[in-house]
């Protein structure tokens, strides 16, 4: 499905990634993990566009999508929750939502996707004539996941889902993951510095560091290894 071949990025002269291979050819959760500046996010950017590699190529459902815009990879079917959010803070609840399905132009799947999305997320559906920027962090994470699933992707990317939120936030988010992927059965990536949440749900797991991967293998081989545990778990 997702085919990340040798890729390589730099910004300047950093050099974020290099020679990464990731193939992601079943459903499942797939975590990113790795310490600060190992190059997650410059990896999520670059599978939806936003950064170019210097060398590598990205296929998607067998579509070269290496050199496509931002807009295109969306509408191959590949959605992103970025980090921090980045909800529409002077906009409803409701109308955050709409943003995210500007890719889809029949109005009946919309609704349906906003019934989707607020059965996922009560609170959202009870909040959904308020301003976004009224919300709580927790809330603002749910809306930012559930704006990324109003396109109904093939891929769903997500980017540091529980930074800067309270344990008991931490938690309603990984279960909301888990949640969304049992119903929905898309592959989801996610990208996590709290690699323990992040690989305790996963079916298989990257270690990116600085910028290469280092190790590879299942949610529970990774949460069972000494190096991770001792470099990424605090043991
Ligand atoms: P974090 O968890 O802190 O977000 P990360 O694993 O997501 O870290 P990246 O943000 O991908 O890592 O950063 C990888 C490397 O690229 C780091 O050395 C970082 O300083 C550098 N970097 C990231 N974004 C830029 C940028 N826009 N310009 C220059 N360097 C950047």
């Amino acid at each position: 499905m997702l085919h990340i071949d040798k890729l390589t990025c730099h910004y300047g002269v950093i050099k974020a990634l290099d020679n990464v291979n990731i193939k992601i050819d079943k459903e499942g959760i797939y975590a990113v993990i790795g310490a600060n500046g190992a190059g997650k996010s410059t990896l999520i950017r670059t599978i939806v566009g936003l950064v170019k590699p210097t060398q590598g190529k990205i296929t998607f459902l067998n579509k070269d999508i290496t050199a496509l815009e931002t807009h295109d990879v969306i509408r191959e079917g590949i959605s992103v929750c970025p980090e921090g959010r980045r909800i529409f803070k002077s906009v409803t609840v409701y109308e955050n939502l709409l943003s995210g399905a500007y890719i889809i132009n029949d109005q009946k799947r919309i609704k349906e996707n906003i019934d989707i999305v607020y059965e996922f997320f009560p609170k959202l559906s009870e909040r959904r004539e308020q301003l976004a920027g009224t919300l709580s962090g927790g809330e603002q994470q749910m809306l930012a996941i559930g704006r990324a699933l109003m396109c109904n992707p093939k891929l769903l990317l997500l980017d540091e889902p529980s930074m800067g939120l309270a344990p008991n936030l931490v938690d309603m988010v990984f279960d909301a993951v888990v949640k969304i992927y049992s119903e929905q059965r898309i592959p989801i990536i996610i990208v996590e510095q709290n690699s323990e949440m992040a690989l305790s749900i996963s079916d298989y797991g990257y270690v990116l560091e600085v910028g290469k991967l280092d190790l590879e293998g299942t949610g529970q081989e990774l949460l069972l290894c000494d190096e991770v545990k001792k470099k990424y778990l605090g043991a």
